[in-house]
């Protein structure tokens, strides 16, 4: 499958991993919109939030968590957000659902 994420995962693609558990992983986004800009994924191809079920959910669980932990250890005490950007008209372009963790700079609260 032609999925750039997946790539990723394999390692076909480089990338810079800050985290990695038996189903997540996490690396620096290409192009950071902030500081602190990582994606954090399934390692499952979930084509996006509208392809979640009760049988693939509970990996989301595991991403929160994982970024709880990832927002500590890059100290972002002060705060931080997390995004997932669904279709078209919510902007994802990767179709393999990932999880925006932003931080390091007091964020804009521009949504649309
Ligand atoms: P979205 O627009 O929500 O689908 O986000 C896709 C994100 O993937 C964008 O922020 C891209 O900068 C990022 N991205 C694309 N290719 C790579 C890559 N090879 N390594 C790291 N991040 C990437
Ligand atoms: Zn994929």
């Amino acid at each position: 499958m032609d999925c750039i994420f997946c790539k990723i995962i394999k390692g076909e693609i480089p990338s810079e991993k800050v985290y990695e558990s038996e189903n997540v992983i996490a690396f620096k986004d290409i192009n950071p919109m902030a500081p602190v800009h990582i994606l954090i994924i399934p390692k499952t191809h979930i084509e996006g939030a509208n392809a979640l079920d009760k049988d693939n959910v509970a990996v989301v669980s595991e991403i929160m968590l994982a970024a709880r932990q990832i927002a500590e250890s890059f100290n972002l005490e002060n705060g931080w957000r997390i995004v997932t950007n669904v279709g078209e008209d919510g902007g994802q372009t990767v179709k393999h659902l990932h999880f925006h963790l932003l931080g390091g700079k007091k964020l804009s609260i521009e949504l649309a």
